[in-house]
């Protein structure tokens, strides 16, 4: 018997679980559900795994995170045997990293790629959902699981003439997998955010002319990326179970690092100069933990602020440039900081030109380029490096239907709301991976992806065990972690910026901060003990007994 939606339309295979996406999460949830014996099936758009790094191939695409801690920690053979090449992974090494981890653990048989999921309903007479897919057919799932990732809707303003422009245009997210030859060509770069701090530098080697569209300029550290010692990876490797677990258990990002036991203004001015030269020469994003305080008190913010702008003046020769690449309108870290080579460096170049729109928005584009404060400026071709619909703007692009035919989209008008960033409340059976709620874009992905996949997979077991049909987020326990989500995200810095993180870059989108920024060892311990105390705040209901699916 086949099992019938709805509208009628044939269900052509019915799962246990089904998957959206195969990045980092999307992978380590397949293994884990095969794991359990669960039939699982991942549906991904792109042509291959790695979600964010196979689809940013950008000029200059580097992790920020450092390799030997931006990797899986789940299978130990594969933490020893895989060798990083340099402290700051770039985008080619990480994908052939997760390609390799897609072949080690076979997990390419259950992923279907070239496949986009364009809906999700939940059935309230069998307790199961009916996704749909672009090339029109159905799947059944007693559970879905989306792991979309939190930077995966690119997002083009919708400039007036888009269309018109006759050179080629590229987004940073969605960056042709050929690679882009630059030679010769006038470029317009549009955006001053990671991937544009990454990008410019690298074509302005290659471009006859670099012409960079700034509205806000953003703070941003050298990486000093530089090769790994065999050392270097071994002390990691000899120690990891130990170091894993402070990333895991101790630390607030997911990363091991020198915790700051002090505040900024607990020093005297030459010794903070003194704290912060040592972090510039490192390099890195440790550089914000440089004192305890840096994202809690505006004062001691301000001394790091002043210490970057200092360091911009020193290095821009023309001293009007340096001054519009100087941030003065946000506490520095509350806009996500950017790490860098020679970004700033790149503005002394003859062929680098940066304009400052934030008072004159770019009004058109036209076909040969675009016009702001009045004067067209002729491109060959223009990199839009304007970022994402982060955090909600994945889910936002498939049509989620709960009881009662409730959608995502009108739940979330004002804003997510989830319990523990795992669940939402109308949406049995449905999981989040580092949704909206949770530490997720706030930490090393890899470290949060880990703990929701795990705490995911036993909950799953649990419920197998118990023979519950359905699981789902009350909205007492929703209302409650939303009213601490942002009670936390209001005692720190981070509302005062105008930020991907209050959905501030999206005309129209909810102001509202969406990670947890409690931190991944607090988050941790709240998740673990909800499952301890039988799942506090879910509301279960026993399996149905209903006919379902045979192929
Ligand atoms: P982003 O940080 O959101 O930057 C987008 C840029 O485009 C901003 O400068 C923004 O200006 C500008 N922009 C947007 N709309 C515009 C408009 N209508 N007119 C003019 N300018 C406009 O995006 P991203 O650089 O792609 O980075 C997003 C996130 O991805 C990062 O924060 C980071 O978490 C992650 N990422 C990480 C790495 C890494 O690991 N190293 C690299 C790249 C990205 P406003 O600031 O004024 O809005």
């Amino acid at each position: 018997m086949t099992e019938i939606q709805r509208d009628a339309t044939p269900v052509a295979k019915s799962y246990d679980v089904i998957v959206v996406g195969a990045g980092f999460a999307g992978m380590y949830l397949l293994h884990r559900l095969r794991g359990l014996g669960l039939s699982a099936r991942v549906f991904e758009q792109g042509s291959g795994v790695g979600g964010t790094w196979y689809w940013n191939r950008y000029p200059g695409a580097r992790c920020d995170i450092e390799s030997m801690q931006y990797s899986y920690s789940f299978s130990d053979e594969l933490q020893q045997q895989w060798e990083w090449t340099e402290r700051f992974a770039a985008q080619p090494e990480i994908l052939k990293y997760a390609n390799h981890v897609a072949d080690r653990f076979n997990l390419r048989p259950d992923i279907q790629f070239n496949t986009r999921v364009s809906s999700a309903v939940f059935d309230e007479s069998t307790d199961r959902w009916t996704v749909a897919t672009d090339d029109g057919k159905h799947y059944s799932a007693q559970h879905v699981i989306m792991a979309t990732g939190s930077l995966s809707n690119a997002r083009t303003p919708d400039f007036k003439g888009l269309a018109s422009f006759k050179g080629k245009t590229y987004h940073t997210g969605h960056w042709p997998h050929e690679g882009v030859d630059f030679t010769g060509l006038r470029v317009g770069v549009i955006g001053t955010g990671s991937s544009a701090i990454q990008s410019i530098p690298v074509i302005a080697e290659q471009a006859k002319h670099v012409t960079v569209f700034q509205r806000t300029p953003n703070f941003s550290i050298p990486a000093r990326n530089h090769d790994l010692t065999a050392e270097y990876q071994k002390s990691w490797k000899d120690d990891y179970p130990e170091l894993r677990r402070r990333a895991r258990e101790e630390s607030r990002n997911g990363v091991v690092g020198a915790m700051p036991t002090k505040g900024a203004l607990e020093d005297t001015p030459d010794d903070r100069k003194k704290v912060y030269d040592e972090e510039w020469e490192r390099g890195g994003l440790h550089f914000m933990a440089s004192y305890n305080n840096l994202a809690l008190d505006k004062t001691a913010n301000d001394t790091a602020a002043e210490y970057v702008r200092g360091k911009i003046a020193e290095i821009v020769k023309d001293p009007k440039v340096a001054t519009l690449l100087q941030p003065t309108t946000y506490p520095i870290g509350t806009k996500r900081i950017c790490l860098d080579t020679e970004y700033y460096e790149t503005f002394n170049r003859g062929n680098v030109t940066l304009i400052d729109i934030r008072n004159a928005p770019i009004e058109a584009m036209t076909p040969n380029g675009l016009i702001t404060g009045g004067s067209e400026h002729e491109f060959d071709a223009i990199v839009f490096a304007t970022g994402f619909d982060a955090m909600t703007g994945s889910f936002a692009k498939v049509d989620i239907r709960g009881r009662a035919g409730l959608t995502l989209k009108s739940k979330w008008a004002e804003g997510p709301k989830t319990y523990l960033g795992l669940m939402v409340a109308g949406f049995p059976n449905l999981f989040f991976i580092t949704g909206p709620g949770s530490p997720s874009v706030l930490s090393n992905m890899i470290v949060s992806i880990e703990q929701h996949v795990d705490w995911i997979t036993a909950c799953l077991s649990h419920l197998r065990e118990k023979g519950i049909g359905t699981m789902e987020a009350t909205k007492t326990a929703e209302e409650d972690w939303v009213a601490h989500v942002n009670e936390v995200a209001y005692k720190t810095l981070y509302p005062q910026a105008d930020s991907w993180y209050m959905g501030a870059n999206v005309p129209g989108k909810p102001r509202v901060f969406m990670p947890y920024i409690g931190g991944v060892h607090i988050y941790r311990q709240i998740c673990n003990k909800v499952a301890a105390g039988d799942y506090k705040g879910f509301a279960m209901t026993p399996q149905k007994q209903v006919a379902t699916a045979a192929e």
